[in-house]
Parts: structure tokens; sequence; C-alpha cells
């Protein structure tokens, strides 16, 4: 497995503040007495300042050592410790496992960065109908912090008990569930698509019921590292509150603190446009990984282009564009193959949200964008993939046309062609005959990246159907053995180096 990157400097942020009460409720996290670290991603946390410490550090202000019990009688106090009183000469902050736990599991504020957990205000289209009574019901903004290349991050939780947005639910999350979006994000991060990432699971023990696993069931506590949690949804609970005022605000902290791009005459539009851009490229990214995200309601789109809330996700085996992930998907309105439609429909519902405070005309121009943007950021995804260089619009979209319909035509295991394909050389044999046309376009693309990485020579492909899936819980749900999921995290990351 490659190291952890050098770690960048703890920064701790409060961005989210700027924006104003209108966008959050402060709430408390639930009591989790008894918890056990299950995943720790020191990879994803070094990015963002935060590094494993082996050693009881100082307790800050006083000279003796730094125990549980000390911090947690520090961290709510009144004052939050400002980063320059915990990070050391290095400049990150060192936690310990137990440490972890107090942050990750009972959410004593991060040195420097938000004094309370605030669960974020959002409306959303479900299933294309909408439901003005979502919003954070089992999660909040736990901390912003910046990362290394200087972005705002959000470490956002699931399953930390319930808000004002609960409804009927409990607040909790189902240890699978966290088993299953660790899986997720490392395998969509080492596939390059833009996602989300675990950053912490902690085992709380409790026992949950719930319809669609056997229950009672385990129970967990998740962090996600996000650069944002701005989502479509939090646009369409503005325009439902005509709250134009509260919108020009929201638009202005996408922009500037998310995109990086000072606000020009049109902001609305200016952040319209780049969104769509983003949200294309994630649904094309989606195809080339042959990943169903299962839920693609505008609450779960990120204005960052990021997917992330992974629920009933799953891979296809091939490319077979009625593959539906979410059992409850009676249409298969989330289908494999209608994962661009979705998120074009949704992009729509962005823009109909900024109608709050901008004319029609640009923000319609913009989306009949969308279907050149996504098919462009298709063929650049699947190039990726297949580890070739891109070589021009039109002999990139032939290629890709070529590979769907062989794709299609084949049912070729889509993991098998992926890994035998890499760096653009396809076998021969009855099993490529669909593959011909493939094969002459492919002639004339370049590798972007040999197979010497020693993965290319493994006999079969990393993948994640679900039946592996199932497997690596069932051994956790009947022997507690975490064994196959470390052993898997391993072969996806190996994997990532290899295509990477
Ligand atoms: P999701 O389908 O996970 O995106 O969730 C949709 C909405 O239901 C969000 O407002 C969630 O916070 C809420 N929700 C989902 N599960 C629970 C739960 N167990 N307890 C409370 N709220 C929940
Ligand atoms: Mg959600």
């Amino acid at each position: 497995m490659a190291e952890n990157p050098q770690p960048a400097r703890y920064r701790p942020r409060t961005d989210i503040l700027a924006l104003g009460d209108p966008f959050f409720d402060p709430v408390e996290a639930a009591a989790f007495p008894d918890a056990t670290l299950r995943y720790r991603n020191d990879r994803a946390a070094a990015q963002i300042g935060i590094t494993p410490s082996r050693h009881p550090g100082p307790v800050p202000g006083s000279t003796g050592p730094r125990t549980m019990a000390s911090e947690i009688e520090a961290a709510p106090s009144a004052e939050p410790w400002t980063a320059e009183q915990v990070r050391g000469d290095d400049g990150v902050l060192a936690l310990t496992d137990a440490e972890w736990i107090t942050h990750f599991a009972r959410f004593a504020a991060l040195p420097g960065s938000l004094p309370q957990p605030l669960a974020l205000r959002y409306h959303g289209h479900q299933f294309q109908h909408y439901n003005p009574d979502i919003g954070d019901g089992r999660g909040f903004l736990f901390a912003q912090l910046e990362d290394g290349a200087g972005r705002l991050m959000d470490l956002g939780t699931k399953g930390s008990g319930q808000t004002p947005y609960s409804r009927f639910g409990d607040g909790r999350l189902t240890l699978k569930g966290g088993v299953r979006e660790i899986l997720a994000t490392e395998m969509l991060e080492a596939l390059s698509v833009t996602t989300s990432r675990t950053l912490s699971l902690i085992d709380t023990h409790e026992q949950l019921v719930r319809g669609d696993e056997p229950s009672p069931t385990r129970s967990a506590v998740m962090v996600r590292l996000n650069h944002s949690h701005v989502r479509i949804g939090t646009f369409q609970r503005l325009a439902y509150e005509r709250d134009g005022e509260a919108m020009a605000r929201l638009v202005d902290y996408v922009l500037s603190r998310l995109y990086h791009r000072t606000p020009g005459a049109e902001p609305a539009v200016e952040l319209f446009d780049e969104a769509v851009g983003r949200i294309a490229t994630l649904a094309a990214q989606f195809m080339a990984a042959g990943f169903v995200h299962g839920v693609l309601n505008t609450d779960n789109i990120n204005l960052t282009g990021e997917s992330f809330d992974y629920g009933p996700w799953r891979f296809a085996p091939s490319w077979d564009t009625g593959f539906t992930a979410a059992y409850f998907d009676h249409q298969g309105l989330y289908a494999y193959g209608r994962q661009g439609d979705a998120m074009h429909w949704n992009a729509m519902q962005l823009a109909v949200a900024l109608r709050t405070i901008v004319p029609a005309e640009p923000l319609i121009a913009i989306l009949e964008t969308f279907p050149a943007r996504f098919a462009r950021a298709a063929a650049d995804a699947l190039l990726w993939r297949l580890g070739v260089s891109p070589r021009g619009e039109a002999e990139d979209g032939a290629l890709h046309d070529a590979v769907v319909r062989a794709l299609a035509a084949s049912r070729m295991p889509l993991d098998r062609f992926y890994h035998e394909a890499f760096g653009g050389w396809l076998p021969e044999g009855d099993d490529w005959a669909a593959f011909e046309e493939v094969r002459a376009l492919l002639s004339d693309y370049r590798p972007r990246k040999d197979r010497s990485h020693p993965y290319w020579s493994d006999a079969a492909p990393c993948s994640m159907l679900i039946d592996e899936v199932e497997a690596i819980w069932a051994a956790i749900a009947e022997r507690d053995d975490w064994g196959p999921l470390d052993a898997k995290v391993a072969a996806i990351r190996r994997m990532g180096d290899a295509l990477r």
C-alpha cells in the first residue's frame, strides 16, 4: 500500500458561520458510552493535518499528560482550544485512537473549528417528489478544516443522533451501512471518481431495527470528509422560503469559498455554469466506474460535484443500462444508464431554485450545455480508465461510443474489460469478437501509463460486486472478523496506485 502522504498543517475553519442562522440548527450528538474504532482513514486525515499519535500528548494549558478524561472535560468548555494550543512543532493535530474516539464518536469540538455541531437545513426532490420536511436528520456538520491544497473541507457525520429533522427516524446508522460506505468511497476514490471520503467508522454497540436488514442489527457512527455539504436542496429550500437575500449569500459562499472564483456581474449565473459542469462530470464518471449511486435525489447532489451519501449503491457487473441499485426504485429512475438524465433533471431543479434571484434565459442556455459536457466528460473518464491519452473530441467520442456498443452487445464483465484493456491493448479470442471496431480505433491511441505495476499481472481484477460486499459484511456479522474489510481496502488502494 502507498505511504500516507506528508501531512498537511492542521488549519481549522468556521466559514459556515458567516452564512448565518437560517442555514443550520445547533445540535448535540447522541451519547455513545460504548465505542470501538473500526476504521480510521489516516491517508485522508493526513490531508487535513490529523495524524496518528502513539503517545498521550500534553493537555493544552497544563503540564500533565493528556488523558481521555482530561480531554473530555476540556473540550466542551466555552472557550474552544485554539489550533496553536494543540498542534505541536510540526503543525499537525496528533490523535491517539482514544482521542480519535473522543472527537469522532463523542464529538468533542475540534480545536479552533465549530464550537457546536450544526444540523444543516435543506429540502429536496426525492424520486422527483418535492419534500420540504428533510434536512440533516441523522448527521450534522461537525467541523471545517482546510486541506493541504488550501481547500475548505467539511467533516460531516452520519448516525450521530436525532436532530430537528429526524421526523420518524432514530438518527442512527447501521454498522453495515457504514461498512458499505467505506467500500463505496474507497473504490470510487481509486477509480478517480470525485467523491467524499470516509474518515472514520466507530462501532457504537447499539441494536437497531431496520426494514432492509435482518434486525436487530448493529450500529455505528461515521464521519465523512467533503469539500462541502451545500446541496441542490439547500438552494431549493431558500427558493421555497422565497429568501432571495439568503440565497445571494449562499451563491457568494459557493463561488468564493468552494469554487475559488471571484464573483462577477452575475454571480448566480456563474455559479450555475460551474455547477452544471461539475454535475455532468460526476454523472460521466459514474458511467466509466460502472457505479450506480442509487439515490440521486436533489438533497444528495453536492454543488461541488462530489458524490456522497452512499445507501443502496451497487457496481454494475456489465454495461446494462437498466441495472438498478435500490430495491425501492421500482421504475428504475436511477438505473445505471439513466444517471446522466437524472443529473440533468437535478441541474434543472437547481436552475428553478436560482430563478428566485436571476432571470430564466441565461440559466436555460447553460442547462442546454449539459448533454455535450456529459458526453465530453464520459469520453475523458473512459479514456482515463482505459489508460490511454486523449486525442481530440471527435476521435475520443467515437472511441467512447464504440466501447459502449461493444460492452453492451457482448455483456463483457466491466472489470475484466478494463483490467485487460488498460494501456490500450485488447486480447485476441472469441470473447473479444464484439471489440473489432474498438481494437481498430484504439490502435491510434498511446498509453498514458504502462502496465508495469504488478496489479496488471493479477489473474483477476479488483472488483466490488454485491456478492463480495455481502461476504465482507458476513465475516463481520458472523465472526466480528474485520480482516476481509481491511484486506479489501488494501487491495483497492493498490489498484488505485496502478491506475494513477
Ligand atoms: P437519505 O436517503 O439518506 O439521503 O436521507 C433522506 C432524509 O432522511 C435525510 O433528511 C436524512 O437525514 C433522513 N434520514 C435517513 N435515515 C434517517 C434516520 N435513521 N433517522 C433520522 N433521519 C433519517
Ligand atoms: Mg442524503
